[in-house]
């Protein structure tokens, strides 16, 4: 065994060492000096050889001319008395293979019992090992771009010291500048407690096992920002197997969240959305018709069991009710062309029973390398099926009802078109169904008369929802005219809203002559009666004049009674013709400014003047003259009425109050008896046409029951109002009010 290698080098052949020097796998060369060349081996021949024959030149800083300055350099090291001085020489042409090459160069003194004989160069091609230097920083730069760009960042921790290394955008993450050093505590406070907790340390415990860290959590950025992180790194043992560090990259997937939350939201809304609808879903291969993809709904309305039972991709070709495949196969045809599915149809479950579906379906072309495709929906239509067949058969039996009833029926849309009349209106009138329900049609059998005051009332009620009522001629088909009374009802909707007008059309018109006849009698009568009364009016009058002061008692108060009674007898002649005229709407109003007042005080003097059983006190409320815009006939008519009405049904009592005084806008007038009273039952309905009270008493009190509807109609027509207090056997209380003019405030 060799101990010492000079021994060894003292015994192998000199030979030897020249023959490895020359075959070394590098190039050696002896300089002097002035780096002229004392020997090369042959490697260094080869790899020179190129300049070698293109120069005769022994020096070597002629040959390599390019590495003159660095050469020169090591030179000057060494005289610097460093045993040894090693350089990167600049590419150069070597001509060895035409490549440019880069040389590593070694350079020392070789010495002999300490006097300097050369320098000994050693070249070495270092040019693929350069190259891959190279590309491993190209490659460092690429990755570093490619994190640095994406949000990406990369972070190594020793798992001892807990130190983390890390890029600068792992600092901007988390809200903190680019270089500002933070700790692996720091960074780890900005987790949710919870996360932490739950998402973290459940990771490390998983990459303990399995070498592989990955998570997402929730960290809230040293500004208050909220992100969301995702960590994948690894995790590195020592050579004893002990968990050393982890390595990994870190990214803000904040955007990717916001969206997967949009998206589960919107997921969460449709899906609540078919819940509400009670929709099945499905999807359909557009070619094969094959179904797939069945929500538990679906398969719910097909009565199937999700959970144990394998489904058909033809469920519709095999439940399908066979009176309806053509519905559906012209469905699929016409969703060729469309790209939209829809039909109803009746389906037979496997238990027999029929349910009603409704599918509705959509193309969706094919993306990404998923074939185009149907997405459809169905819905159990049954029960609205049932419904609608119950409902035209309840229409059907309505209908017949309508069309043999002996009168006009007739519906119309909530703005008033009319869309229905029955049987009758089209026998009576002989226009056709689409005669009358067009462009108001029906208007063209109404008298031109009546037209325009109808199609006002009409549209007045469709406007306010109002009941309709209106009495008018309509034309038969042999042309003639009848009166008919018309009515209509709004049909209304839990909301309020008009669904339809359900209306009637009567045939009054036997009724409506026997009124005219009536009126007409009533008039003749009235101008008949009047004559003769006025004459005895005349004659009593004059009779009084020049008998009244006669000693005969019983000539005077015969004259008197006469007079009272004619007197009575021409005022219920005078309301028997105002009624006529309230009716057909000719009553004449003498409308003038006036003094209510005066009217008041004149009226009562007038009754005080014939009347000696009651006592009338009035009472002026109002210190001020009170202006009222009016017919004072009419009203003077009026106060007439109450206060004969008053002395008449209190006959035990001796006052009667008078009052006028203010209230808001309006004028009131009072009259007050202490007589029958009217039952609470009654008081609304003493103002309407010939009604009076029924009971003992009232067979006692002569009277039409006139009086008051003619005292309410002229109201009316004074925009005044009248109404009643009254408690039986206590007394009544009349009031009326007339709009003030005004001047008087
Ligand atoms: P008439 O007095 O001619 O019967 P009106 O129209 O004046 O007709 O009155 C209608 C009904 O109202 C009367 O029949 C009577 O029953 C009741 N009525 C009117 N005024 C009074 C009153 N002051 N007290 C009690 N009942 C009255």
């Amino acid at each position: 065994m060799i101990e010492n290698p000079e021994d060894y080098s003292a015994t192998v052949r000199p030979e030897v060492f020249e023959d490895m020097l020359q075959e070394a796998p590098f190039g050696i060369c002896l300089v002097n000096t002035d780096f002229s060349v004392e020997f090369y081996n042959e490697t260094w021949q080869r790899l020179f050889s190129a300049r070698l024959q293109e120069n005769s030149s022994k020096n070597l800083l002629e040959i390599w001319p390019e590495a003159a300055v660095q050469l020169r350099k090591l030179a000057e090291q060494l005289n610097q008395s460093e045993s040894k001085a090693e350089s990167e020489i600049l590419p150069f042409n070597s001509g060895e293979n035409g490549e440019t090459a880069t040389f590593k160069i070694w350079m020392r003194p070789v010495t002999k019992d300490g006097v300097f004989l050369h320098y000994s160069l050693v070249a070495f091609n270092i040019s693929g090992l350069q190259m891959m230097r190279y590309k491993g920083q190209q490659e460092e730069e690429r990755l570093r771009l490619a994190t640095e760009s994406s949000d990406t960042a990369i972070w190594d921790l020793n798992l001892t010291t807990h130190e983390i290394d890390y890029s600068d955008s792992l600092a901007q993450i988390f809200g903190y500048s680019p270089g500002e050093i933070v700790t692996h505590e720091q960074l780890r406070s900005h987790l949710s407690e919870h996360d932490r907790v739950n998402v973290v340390d459940k990771a490390f415990e998983r990459a303990l096992e399995t070498g592989i860290y990955r998570y997402e959590a929730h960290i809230t950025d040293r500004n208050g920002v909220d992100k969301w992180i995702f960590t994948n790194g690894k995790l590195f043992n020592d050579q004893h197997g002990k968990p050393e560090r982890m390595l990994g990259v870190l990214q803000d997937i904040t955007e990717r969240k916001k969206s997967e939350l949009r998206l589960q939201q919107s997921h969460h809304q449709l899906n609540t959305a078919m819940d509400a609808t009670n929709l099945g879903m499905f999807e359909m291969n557009p070619e094969t018709l094959e179904k797939y993809n069945f929500s538990p709904r679906f398969l719910e309305i097909f009565e199937y069991d999700p959970e144990n039972e394998k489904i058909d991709t033809h469920i519709f070709e095999r439940h399908i009710h066979p009176e309806f495949r053509h519905v559906r196969v012209e469905a699929l045809h016409t969703a060729q062309e469309t790209g939209d599915l829809y039909y109803q149809t009746k389906i037979i479950l496997r238990n027999g029973k029929e349910k009603w579906i409704e599918l509705y379906g959509r193309l969706s072309p094919g993306v990404e390398g998923r074939k185009a495709y149907i997405a459809g929906t169905i819905r159990d239509i049954t029960e609205l099926k049932n419904y609608q067949e119950k409902l035209s058969a309840s229409e059907k039996k309505y209908r017949f009802l309508a069309d043999v009833m002996p009168q006009a029926v007739w519906i119309a849309e909530p703005d008033g078109r009319v869309n229905y009349f029955n049987k009758f209106m089209l026998n009576y009138t002989g226009m056709s169904f689409n005669e009358l329900i067009d462009n108001h049609g029906w208007l063209q059998m109404v008298h031109v008369e009546d037209q325009p005051k109808n199609m006002s009332r009409w549209l007045h009620s469709v406007k306010t929802k109002e009941p309709y009522f209106f009495e008018h001629r309509l034309r038969n088909a042999q042309g003639e005219y009848r009166w008919f009374m018309s009515r209509a009802f709004p049909e209304t909707d839990e909301a309020g809203s008009v669904t339809k007008w359900l209306g009637t059309s009567t045939d009054i018109d036997d009724m409506k002559r026997q009124e005219m006849q009536k009126d007409d009698f009533i008039k003749m009568a009235n101008h008949e009666l009047k004559t003769p009364v006025t004459t005895i009016k005349g004659y009593v009058q004059l009779l009084k004049k020049t008998r009244g002061d006669s000693p005969d008692k019983f000539l005077v108060n015969s004259l008197n009674t006469i007079e009272k009674q004619v007197n009575k007898l021409s005022s219920l002649i005078g309301d028997l013709l105002d009624i006529s005229r309230i009716e057909t709407g000719t009553l004449p109003l003498n409308m003038r400014d006036l003094s209510l007042v005066e009217l008041v005080t004149e009226t009562v003097e007038d009754i005080r003047a014939s009347e000696d059983c009651h006592q009338i006190i009035c009472n002026l409320k109002h210190s001020e003259d009170i202006e009222v815009y009016g017919d004072k006939e009419r009203l003077t008519q009026v106060l007439n009425n109450l206060l004969t009405n008053a002395i008449k049904y209190s006959p035990r009592a001796n006052r009667v109050f008078v009052e006028i005084f203010i209230d808001g806008n309006d004028a009131v007038v009072s009259v007050e008896d202490f007589g029958i009273g009217i039952d609470a039952a009654e008081c609304a309905k003493i103002f309407g046409r010939f009604y009076r009270v029924s009971g003992d008493d009232e067979k006692t009190f002569p009277g039409f029951g006139i009086g008051l509807f003619i005292v309410q109609d002229i109201l009316q027509r004074h925009e005044g109002n009248i109404w009643v207090e009254s408690e039986k056997n206590k007394g009544s209380k009349f009031y009326f009010s007339l709009p003030v003019k005004a001047t008087n405030f």
